[in-house]
């Protein structure tokens, strides 16, 4: 190298796996390494380290990560493993007895001492290479909005809190400083993330913070309200139905708080409920949905579930499908029960639902589910809906209604005389309907 040649920047190759909370976390991690010097590469076989951020939630997850572990050790050989995983470390080095380090979630230090420790940092950081909004990986359009860390519920199917520790909320201001600078970095959609969304500030005793010129408590609403104020979207998932969430659903008739609401109600049976050991009042969920929509008739509710839990009879399984029928909710995702290693609910003694009486509960569920969202969809035809739009077009056009979160719900194809770009919102006369999607034209 010459006296005049700028050393290559070292080049981090980055895997990651799981839900949008781990995506957070990658973000994280990416803009740290943009602001040491670091470059991404597009593939490991030319990177100087390879970073794996895992998912330990279900074994199915675990396979994945385990897989991404070995073929980033098969094409790179310095592999970092990060996220979920990581918290569990005896299992990946059985499998990978040389990976470089093993951190767990959240521990954006170690990694970037594990990185730094692969693949030494150039002298000068490039610090003015990270936009303003730090390095994401989600579309410039929408970004994911982390509120608090952690879980205070113990669910029996879930290894969360163990692996992630109790509920750990963010002050409103840094909230809303984040939020502030991604709206301003161009940022249209925010989708505010957490274990637990309506707990949000009980940690802190909902202290309150100085932003702008004004204290702003850590409450649910209070950060919602703040949040609404920002020029942008405010979608809310992984609410549970605790009383206080009807006075956030009265913030979505209209404005920013979109009337969408994402509710792991998991089962409706009473009995599996107890033994899932689920937080919020989980009894008087059809009353809770009654006055939600009273408030809000517009709201479309998402929710996921789980079928075949330890014990669930098909009683049990019915008054779910009962359930179903009148909880008539928009969007909805079905798991089958997987015994994740170390959740409680594989030492509660119930009785396992065999492999194929799980599979043809789940497709009972679907196909009942898919007459409910067809119908959901299909009353939408005629109407006028904002969309926004993920992938831009001079013709044609795919986006999202207000009820269509990115990548779990359904999106809305558009047809258009006027060239869309990602990020423009549009009004679009819906035309068809299938049960997951929607079809119009840009008026
Ligand atoms: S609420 Fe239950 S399922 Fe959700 S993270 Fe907490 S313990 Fe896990």
């Amino acid at each position: 190298m010459t006296g005049s040649e700028t050393p290559r920047a070292p080049r981090v190759s980055f895997v990651s796996l799981g839900c949008p909370k781990a995506l957070v976390d990658s973000e994280r991690i990416i803009t740290r390494l943009r602001a040491e010097g670091y470059e991404l590469a597009k593939s490991h076989a030319g990177a100087d380290a390879v970073i794996v951020n895992t998912c330990g939630f279900l074994d199915s997850a675990k396979k994945e990560s385990l897989e991404a572990i070995g073929a980033a050790m098969a094409e790179n050989g310095k592999v970092i493993v990060t996220g979920c995983m990581g918290a569990e470390p005896e299992q990946i080095r059985d499998a990978f007895p040389n990976v470089a380090a093993i951190t767990g979630p959240q521990a954006y230090e170690s990694v970037m001492a594990a990185v730094r420790q692969a693949a030494p940092a150039p002298h000068d950081p490039f610090v003015d290479l990270i936009p303003e909004q730090g390095v994401k990986l989600t579309p410039r359009h929408y970004s994911y909005l982390k509120i608090s860390e952690g879980c205070d519920n113990r669910c029996t199917f879930c290894i969360i809190p163990k692996l992630r520790g109790d509920l750990v909320s963010r002050p409103a201001v840094d909230v809303l400083r984040e939020a502030e600078r991604l709206v301003k970095a161009g940022v249209k959609e925010l989708l505010v993330i957490s274990q637990d969304t309506s707990a949000y500030g009980r940690d802190l005793r909902y202290a309150s913070s100085l932003w702008r010129d004004r204290e702003v408590s850590a409450r649910f609403l209070d950060l919602t309200r703040e949040l609404a104020s920002l020029d942008a979207w405010v979608r809310l998932h992984y609410v549970y139905p605790y009383p206080h969430v009807d006075e956030v659903i009265a913030l979505m008739n209209g404005g920013n708080v979109l009337p969408y609401i994402d509710v792991p109600f998991q089962h409706a049976s009473p009995a599996v409920l107890k033994a899932m050991k689920r937080p919020g009042n989980q009894e008087k969920t059809l009353e809770r949905i009654r006055a939600w929509r009273a408030i809000c008739p517009e709201l479309t509710i998402r929710s996921t579930f789980i079928v075949g839990f330890p014990g669930e009879t098909e009683e049990d399984f019915r008054l779910l499908l009962d359930w179903l029928d009148e909880a008539r909710l928009d969007r909805v995702g079905a798991f089958k029960y997987e015994p994740v290693a170390g959740a409680r609910a594989n030492d509660l003694g119930a009785e396992t639902v065999p492999d194929e009486i799980k599979q043809s509960r789940w497709k009972r569920f679907m196909e009942r589910q898919q007459a409910i969202s067809a119908r959901k969809l299909a009353a939408k035809v005629g109407k006028r809906l904002e969309v926004i739009i993920d992938e831009g077009g001079a013709q044609t056009a795919k986006g999202r209604s207000k009820g269509d979160a990115p990548g779990i719900d359904g999106t809305v194809h558009v047809a258009t005389r006027r060239a869309l770009r990602a990020g423009d919102i549009a009004t679009v006369k819906i035309e068809r309907a299938s049960p997951y999607d929607l079809w119009g034209s840009a008026v």
